[in-house]
């Protein structure tokens, strides 16, 4: 068996049209989606993922703006921007690129974002949402995996799902948001002895834990789905996610390639959900104008 490839570029593709249009009907009720995107100090990293992040909003009609700060600018500063964009009516969500200085207290600025505009989905009140499976901004990584599933007609419901990987931003999440599916779900982590006797169980195996070749085939159960989360740079400078892409496939009924999979659903994400915190937002002033119904 050789997996079929699951082509995350294709599934952002289909999403972003989706977004297109629904921007566009917003556009003639007069309400442009925007997203602010704040970044404080001079993160290499984090200024290409900003770059990735307006290009996408561009893309797709969105109005998005960058707020920089300087790496000593001081906390309530960017807590005092962030309030100031909460009132603003022409922004439909906020984002703070992470990760934040060191010195910064990171759930402080993350709680002055309003939960309404929170399109990241880190906010507290979002995260516990998501646990009652009412959130209205599923964290973008995540959200991406469940479309490439959706896309593919994977299904969810009844299957063995294991998440390897246990951060707030990915792996708490994405088992969150399966087992809402109906998946039987089981998480490991950096503490979890001999991983392989609960990878080998799964239907659908998700790994997140930023550690190169850490799934080998002998892992993984014949025809399983496989997504590779993680992003690794080699020192030869090859790009690489967690999973031995090449043994793996030779197994795996599906498989997410690293780059050009999960990756570019993360930022289309952000931008679905600008656009569904726009519709909202036009849903709320013009709430008898079906088309644009939250949905
Ligand atoms: P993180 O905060 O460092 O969390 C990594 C998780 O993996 C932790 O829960 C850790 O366990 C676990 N882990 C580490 N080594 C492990 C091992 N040997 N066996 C089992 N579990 C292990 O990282 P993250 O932010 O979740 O990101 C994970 C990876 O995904 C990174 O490579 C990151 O670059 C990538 N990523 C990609 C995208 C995308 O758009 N494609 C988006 C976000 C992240 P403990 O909790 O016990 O420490």
């Amino acid at each position: 068996m050789v997996a079929k490839m699951i082509d995350g570029h294709a599934v952002a593709r289909q999403v972003r049209a989706q977004c297109r249009e629904w921007t566009m009907t917003l556009a003639g009720s007069g309400v442009i989606p925007g997203l602010a995107v704040i970044i404080v100090g001079d993160n290499a990293a984090s200024r290409i993922y900003v770059a990735n992040k307006i290009k996408a909003c561009t893309e797709v009609g969105l109005k998005s703006t960058v707020y920089a700060f300087d790496a000593s600018t001081p906390g309530n500063v960017v807590e005092a921007e962030i309030r100031r964009l909460n009132d603003d009516p022409t922004v439909h969500g906020i984002l703070v690129q992470l990760p934040l200085p060191a010195r910064m207290d990171g759930r402080r600025v993350l709680a002055a974002i309003s939960r309404d505009k929170d399109v990241d989905g880190f906010h507290l009140y979002n995260v516990g949402a998501l646990v009652q499976g009412e959130t209205m901004f599923p964290p973008c990584t995540p959200f991406g995996v469940q479309k490439m599933l959706e896309y593919e007609n994977i299904p969810v419901e009844g299957q063995n799902v294991v998440v390897v990987g246990a951060s707030n931003i990915v792996g708490k999440p994405m088992a969150l948001m399966l087992m809402q599916k109906d998946a039987t779900v089981c998480i490991c982590h950096a503490k979890t002895r001999d991983l392989a006797q609960f990878t080998i169980l799964a239907d659908i195996l998700v790994v997140a834990a930023g550690r190169p070749n850490l799934i080998l085939p002998q892992m993984v159960r014949t025809g399983a789905v496989v997504i590779d989360v993680g992003i690794n740079r080699l020192p030869d400078g090859r790009l690489v996610g967690d999973v031995d892409f090449e043994g793996v496939r030779q197994k795996a009924s599906y498989i997410s390639p690293v780059p050009g999979g999960v990756g570019p659903m993360t930022v289309t994400m952000l931008v679905h959900n600008t656009v569904q915190s726009a519709r909202r937002y036009a849903e709320l002033q013009n709430p008898v104008h079906p088309e644009l119904a939250w949905c």
